[in-house]
């Protein structure tokens, strides 16, 4: 019964709100801040919550915050959206455009702080009119692009005692009000490679008498790549891709270091864990063979965001719930990074991709200066949001509410 009666309590919601929340996601796109910097978005969000009569609990650092709805004995499923902008520069004509220099919210994080907000205000009224069977936690993550956000909010304990956790990201290739969903994983992991050469150093007459750190720092950038795509399985889509080499400073001198920087994706969370040895090993091979040193410096950075069967299930079921039957459309696993990652590494849940695309309309592209959503899709990410942790709590539940709410 309730099931059915959702719906029409978001309608109503959403007739008073939408047009406040679309205001409020444009403030933000305006006023965009950076990793760790998001101090005036965790007032505005804080602000907002208080208002609603809600506690929330600002990290020590000043960014970011976290905040309950409902108490009780009950299951907590924990809603997250991650706040941080880009150092980028906003390159649309729009009314709503940055006013930051070289930052903006190219990302979609205005979209997903706003849709959190939109169902925090919502489950703040369920919890007021006695309908909340539990907790829902929220999480307003600083952070994400960097990454590192998740890891501040698990040191606070933002997901203890939590059971699930779900999140939602904007995507640009699937229309508003459907989502993009799928099981395992669905982002990818991504580290970061520095490597540094180093040799004896000379005249570009006399290779032979020096080693020639130019050449041999070719061959690194052409054979690790090369050499991974037959020591690894392809089906683990181990990919790395140079970004910056620097060596030398002169025609006829052969330089006596080098760098070269570069990313590694990978699908695959066993392929992930062993990159690191594998890349080291052939690192100096190749080195080796010409007679410099080698040394790298390898950062990990997040592993993939590996969803979870029953998480995808009650999502999928929640999503159609609030936007219809044929809602949910299936998705790739994408080379990008997500650090709600982290997350999954110690409790179930699942993400998911918003549509954000006008039907018919133009497919913009993420991480881009012209990025811009339609913004329709915030309403619907307040009913997948809201109607995802409803479901989440009444299947978790104790099992007579199950029966009532579903009915
Ligand atoms: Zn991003
Ligand atoms: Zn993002």
């Amino acid at each position: 019964m309730r099931g059915r009666e959702l719906r029409g309590e978001l309608d109503a919601f959403l007739a008073e709100s939408e047009q406040d929340l679309v205001a409020f996601r444009r403030d933000l796109h305006m006023h965009p801040e950076l990793a760790f910097a998001e101090y005036r978005t965790t007032q505005r969000i804080a602000e907002r919550l208080t208002a609603a009569g809600l506690a929330p609990s600002v990290l020590p650092r000043g960014t970011g915050l976290i905040c309950d709805v409902g108490s009780g004995d009950g299951p907590t499923i924990a809603l997250r959206a991650d706040i941080d902008a880009l150092p980028l520069q906003d390159e649309k004509d729009v009314p709503y455009h940055s006013t930051v220099a070289g930052v903006c919210h190219a990302c979609g994080h205005d979209v997903h702080t706003t849709i959190l907000l939109g169902t925090s205000l919502f489950l703040a009224q369920q919890a007021a009119a006695g309908l909340l069977p539990g907790r829902v936690r929220l999480i307003f993550q600083p952070a994400e692009e960097l990454p590192g956000g998740a890891l501040e909010i698990m040191a606070h304990g933002g997901i203890s005692g939590v059971d699930r956790i779900f999140g939602l990201h904007c995507d640009p290739r699937v229309d508003v009000g459907q989502i993009g969903l799928r099981n395992g994983p669905i982002t990818s992991a991504c580290d970061k490679l520095a490597v540094k050469v180093s040799g004896p150093g000379g005249h570009t007459a006399r290779p032979h008498l020096t080693a020639d750190l130019v050449f041999a720092l070719a061959k690194i950038l052409t054979e690790l790549p090369a050499a991974l795509s037959r020591r690894v399985d392809p089906r683990s889509s181990l990919s790395l891709v140079w970004g910056k080499v620097e060596a030398g400073s002169a025609a006829n001198a052969i330089p006596d270091d080098g760098v070269a920087e570069g990313t590694v994706r990978c699908l695959d969370e066993n392929a992930w864990h062993a990159a690191p040895d594998l890349i080291k090993s052939l690192l100096e091979s190749v080195a080796g063979a010409y007679g410099v040193e080698a040394t790298m410096d390898y950062t990990r950075g997040v592993p993939p965001v590996v969803n979870d069967e029953v998480s995808v299930e009650m999502l999928t079921e929640a999503a159609e719930r609030a936007l219809g039957a044929g809602a949910v459309v299936p998705t790739q696993q994408s080379l990008g990074g997500e650090d709600f990652a982290w997350y999954l590494e110690s409790i179930p849940g699942a993400f998911a991709r918003l549509g954000t695309r006008s039907p018919d309309g133009f497919t913009y592209d993420i991480h881009q200066g012209t990025f811009d959503v339609d913004e329709e899709a915030i309403s619907m990410g307040v009913r997948v949001m809201a109607t995802t942790a409803l479901t989440a709590l009444w299947e978790v539940g104790p099992l007579d509410s199950i029966t009532s709410a579903l009915a």
